[in-house]
């Protein structure tokens, strides 16, 4: 029999990395990123698709009305999900996939998916997370605070996942993941 894939669920906050690091798991091993839906604006680099599927808020209702997301969650205003059905039919291909969820929606799909490894990425302190999130020049004043208090508030999540990362290189970060993963796969429950 073929055996599932594994469904790795990263969070943690903005600016901890963690689209760098997914970068970097992608480029050293087989994984799938699941693309998610968000009613956010796009980003100036940002492509309909590619990073997201932006959709309006309507059009975001409809696709929880239809069931055609895994997760979804509101995060600073905007709202964001994970589509079903690429998740389930990559898991099936024995394909291990991905997702760069926040913890609300991280915590959703762990009850989906008990053996789905929730993974929280941490950055070595809060003045580098705001210092990152001001270098990437991608938000105003106003939402980098946003951001660093939701920050906060994710912190609390913590003990409810599997692993905790520190994001202080990201090659040690993403070199800590990808032995969790070797691990994960070798579980005598997962055989
Ligand atoms: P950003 O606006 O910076 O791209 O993402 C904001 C937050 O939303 C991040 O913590 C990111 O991981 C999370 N996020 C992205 N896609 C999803 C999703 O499909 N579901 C949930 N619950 N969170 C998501």
């Amino acid at each position: 029999m073929k055996k599932q894939g594994l469904l790795l669920i990263i969070s943690g906050p903005s600016g901890s990395g963690k689209g760098t690091i997914v970068e970097q798991l992608k480029a050293k091993d087989d994984f799938s990123l699941s693309i998610s839906a968000t009613t956010r604006s796009p980003r100036e680099y940002e492509e309909d698709g590619v990073h997201y599927f932006f959709r309006t808020r309507e059009e975001f209702e409809r696709m929880i009305e239809n069931q055609e997301l895994l997760e979804w969650a509101e995060f600073c205003g905007n709202c964001y999900g994970t589509p079903r059905t690429y998740v389930t039919d990559q898991m099936q291909k024995g394909q291990n996939v991905i997702l760069e969820i926040e913890v609300q929606g991280a915590l959703q799909v762990k009850k989906l998916y008990p053996d789905g490894v929730l993974i929280f990425l941490v950055p070595p302190n809060l003045e580098e997370l705001g210092r990152r999130l001001t270098k990437r020049g991608t938000e105003d004043k106003e939402t980098i605070n946003r951001r660093i208090h939701r920050a906060l508030e994710e912190m609390e999540f913590v003990p409810q996942y599997d692993y905790v990362v520190v994001n202080d290189t990201i090659e040690q970060a993403t070199e800590d993941i990808l032995t969790i993963v070797r691990a994960e796969s070798m579980k005598c429950s997962r055989n």
